[in-house]
């Protein structure tokens, strides 16, 4: 599966799936960064996925409907003008002959959904799941993210994640305050690297994120190592808050 990203706003990536001469886009915050790319690069839109209904993620929809020959797929929230097919937990979808599972993951919002793609262990997981963080709890409980995150957690070393934003610098400044590991200094400064090119740091894959991301609770600062999951995951989030 061919992916590349398409910039948007100050950090936000608009992910597209081609296939030929035809592009899926994931979570069109702005439609004119798409159109500019579809006549560039002579493409044509088949479907949108929508992750969550934050403006970031959902502000291109409605104008991009009309250049595009497909659907628009998102999760089951009446807010959201323009989804076609609203989706529930494992549902499947197939867009440019890709399937896709729908994982339910409430936290950050409480519509929040992410599309797996098992044969090329592809996961597109918006706010969720961020290089070295996670979204800011904007609708859920500390629980419901931790829970999101966990399902997550559960798919292969080799899942590529392609998420909403390049937050990743930021987070490993976080990470790296909490964390003493040479990996994560390692990666600090790989990442450092690329941001003063300009270069963008995504997709991750989950055997990265398990040794960088403390939110999935893998690798954790030594003084909330003992506390219970759920503590330990609301102690990190309320630290990230105030970092
Ligand atoms: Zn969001
Ligand atoms: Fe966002």
């Amino acid at each position: 599966m061919n992916i590349f990203d398409i910039p948007a706003f100050t950090d936000n990536y608009i992910w597209a799936i081609q296939i030929d001469d035809s592009i899926t886009v994931i979570d069109p915050g702005d439609s004119n960064p798409v159109l500019d790319i579809l006549e560039e690069k002579k493409l044509k839109l088949k479907d949108i996925l929508i992750t969550h209904h934050h403006y970031d993620h959902t502000g291109g929809l409605l104008e991009l409907k009309k250049y595009m020959s497909g659907k628009v797929y998102g999760p089951k929230n009446e807010n959201i003008d323009g989804i076609d097919t609203a989706l529930v937990e494992d549902d499947l979808i197939k867009t440019l002959g890709h399937e896709f599972r729908i994982i339910e993951t409430p936290g950050h919002t409480l519509d929040h959904i992410a599309f797996y793609n098992k044969q090329t262990k592809v996961l597109f997981c918006g706010d969720t799941l961020f290089s070295a963080g996670c979204g800011r709890l904007f609708e859920g409980t500390y629980d419901q993210l931790h829970g999101s995150i966990q399902k997550i957690n559960q798919l292969p070393d080799e899942t590529k994640i392609y998420c909403g934003h390049e937050y990743t610098l930021s987070n490993l400044e976080f990470v790296i305050s909490q964390i003493n590991s040479e990996f994560i200094k390692k990666k600090y400064t790989e990442t450092l690297k690329k941001r003063s090119m300009n270069q963008i740091t995504l997709p991750s894959t989950l055997k990265i994120e398990r040794k960088i991301n403390p939110f999935l609770l893998e690798t954790v600062p030594d003084d909330i190592k003992s506390l219970k999951d759920e503590d330990c995951f609301k102690e990190l989030r309320i630290r990230k808050d105030n970092f």
